[in-house]
C-alpha cells in the first residue's frame, strides 16, 4: 500500500515549489542534512530547500497534510540539533541569502538563510550594521529569533530589538507579516521566543551608521588569566553602552593556552582608549591589538569554528561574576579535555538590558554575563569525558544564575 508520503505526493510537492525536493539515496540528501554541530545525525524523510516564502507555505501544507513533523534549518548553528529532524520534513532555508538595504529608511530587509558574512557586508558597503552574532557563519534567523548577542548590543541592543517586522508562515500554511501595529502578539513572541511560532521568511531590520571603531584583541598566557578576568570584570560592570567586551579561554595553535579579551568601543578612538587601556595593562599581552579597526573586521575577532566538529555547550546567565565564578572558570580552564574546547564570557548591557521586560519574548536582561564552557573535540571514543567537563563547569556556576 502506499504510504501518504508516497513518489507520487512528494512529486507533486516538487511541481509546486522553485526550490529542491530532497529524499533519502538523492546526491544532494547527505548535504543538505548537515549542521554545524557533528553530533546530531538526523535523517528527515525529506528536504525542502525553499526559494521563497511561497516554497516555505507549500512545505508546511504539504507537511500538515502528511502529518510530518517539520524542523526549519536558518544557518544551522543550533548547536541542540533543533534545525533538525528524524523521519519528519526539513525545510532548508540556507539557499534564501539575499539582503536589500534602504540606506535612506537604514533599513534592511534580509533573507533568513542569511548568515553575518552576508548580512553585514551589505549593511556596511552603506556604512551600516546592527547587532549581530560574532562568528561570521551564524546564521541571522536562529540568532534574532533566539535574542542576539553581539559586540553593538550596549549601543543598540539585542539583534531581536532591532526587528522591525517579520514575514512569517504560521503553522496552518498561512504568510503574515507581523510588527507593532500588525500581528502585534506575534512580533512580540519572535523577539527573544526562539523559532516556535511559525516560519520567518523575511526580517526588516533597524540599522545604525556604524564607522571605525576602535578594538581588537588582547591575548595573555593562561597564568595572567585570572588577573583579566578581574579586570574584565571591572571594566564590563562600569563600562558605557558603546564599550564590549568578551572574554575567553581558548589553545590557539601557536601559542598554547591563553586567555583572551576581544573589545569593540563603537564611538570616537580618543573616547574608547582610556576604556580599553586597562586591558593592555594586565601583565605582559603575548598579543595587545588594541587599534582603530572596522566593524567587519571586529565581526572576524573571532575565529570561526569549522562545521562537523563533535559539540556540547552548556552554560548559564549570571547576575554577577564573584570569586567563586571567576575560580570556577580559571579552574575550568585547566580542566579542559580538548584543543577545540572554550570557556567564553559574554556580558550583555547597556542598551540590551533597558529594554523592558515585557516589550519581547526574550527574558535574560537582568542578567550580565553569559558564561558558557564550549566543548568542542574530533570523534572521540570517549565522548563523554568532554560532555561531563562541560556539564561539571556549568554545574559550579548553576547556582548564580537565577
Ligand atoms: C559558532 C557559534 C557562534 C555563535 N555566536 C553567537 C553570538 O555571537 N551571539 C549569539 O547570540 N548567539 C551565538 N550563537 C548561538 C546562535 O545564536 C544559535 O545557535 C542560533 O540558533 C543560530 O542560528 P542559526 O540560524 O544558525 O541556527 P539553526 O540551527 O538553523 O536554527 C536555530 C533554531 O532556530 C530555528 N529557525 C531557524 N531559522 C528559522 C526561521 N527562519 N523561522 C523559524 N525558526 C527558525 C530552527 O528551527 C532552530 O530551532 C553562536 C553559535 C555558534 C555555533
Amino acid at each position: 500500500m502506499a504510504t501518504v508520503t508516497s513518489e507520487q505526493a512528494l512529486g507533486s510537492l516538487a511541481a509546486n515549489v522553485h526550490g529542491s525536493v530532497l529524499r533519502p539515496g538523492d546526491p544532494a540528501y547527505d548535504g543538505a542534512r548537515r549542521i554545524f554541530n557533528g553530533m546530531i545525525d538526523r535523517r528527515p524523510r525529506v528536504i525542502v530547500q525553499a526559494l521563497g516564502a511561497g516554497d516555505v507555505m507549500q512545505a508546511v501544507c504539504f507537511a500538515r497534510e502528511n502529518d510530518l513533523l517539520i524542523a526549519v534549518r536558518g544557518g544551522g548553528h543550533n548547536v541542540a540539533g533543533h534545525a533538525l529532524c528524524d523521519d519528519g520534513m526539513l525545510i532548508d532555508l540556507s539557499r534564501l541569502r539575499s539582503v536589500r538595504i534602504d540606506p535612506k529608511r537604514r533599513v534592511a530587509d534580509a533573507d533568513p538563510g542569511c548568515n553575518y558574512t552576508d548580512f553585514d557586508l551589505e549593511c556596511q558597503a552603506h556604512g551600516l550594521a546592527t547587532t549581530g552574532g560574532t562568528v561570521a557563519s551564524t546564521g541571522i534567523a536562529g540568532l534574532t529569533l533566539g535574542g542576539g548577542l553581539g559586540f553593538l548590543m550596549g549601543s543598540y541592543g539585542l539583534a531581536c530589538d532591532n526587528v522591525r517586522s517579520v514575514d512569517i508562515v504560521l503553522a496552518d500554511g498561512r504568510f503574515m507579516k507581523a510588527s507593532a501595529e500588525e500581528n502585534a502578539d506575534l512580533y512580540w513572541a519572535v523577539r527573544g521566543g526562539g523559532g516556535n511560532f511559525g516560519v520567518v521568511t523575511s526580517f526588516e531590520f533597524q540599522l545604525h551608521p556604524v564607522g571605525q571603531l576602535l578594538g581588537g584583541m588582547v591575548i595573555w598566557p593562561i597564568q595572567n588569566g585570572r588577573e583579566a578576568l578581574e579586570v574584565f570584570r571591572d571594566v564590563t560592570m562600569t563600562g558605557p553602552d558603546e564599550l564590549s567586551c568578551a572574554y575567553a579561554v581558548v589553545i590557539l595553535p601557536e601559542m598554547g593556552k591563553v586567555a583572551l579579551v576581544a573589545a569593540c568601543y563603537n564611538g570616537p578612538a580618543t573616547s574608547g582608549a582610556p576604556l580599553i587601556r586597562p586591558f593592555q595593562k594586565v601583565a605582559k599581552p603575548l598579543v595587545d591589538g588594541i587599534g582603530p579597526i572596522s566593524y567587519l573586521e571586529v565581526q572576524r575577532l573571532f575565529a570561526e569554528i569549522p562545521f562537523g566538529l563533535q559539540n556540547y555547550w552548556k552554560g548559564h546567565f549570571v547576575r554577577e561574576m564573584p570569586e567563586s565564578e571567576m575560580d570556577a572558570v580559571m579552574d575550568a580552564g585547566d580542566a579542559m579535555t580538548s584543543e577545540h574546547s572554550a570557556i567564553l564570557i559574554e556580558a550583555p548591557h547597556g542598551a540590551a538590558s533597558r529594554m523592558p521586560d515585557a516589550d519581547a519574548a526574550y527574558s535574560q536582561r537582568d542578567k550580565r554575563y553569559n558564561i558558557s564552557a564550549l566543548a568542542i573535540w574530533e570523534k572521540d571514543s570517549n565522548p563523554q569525558r568532554h560532555i561531563q567537563w562541560a556539564l561539571d563547569f556549568a554545574a559550579r556556576i548553576e547556582p548564580l544564575s537565577g
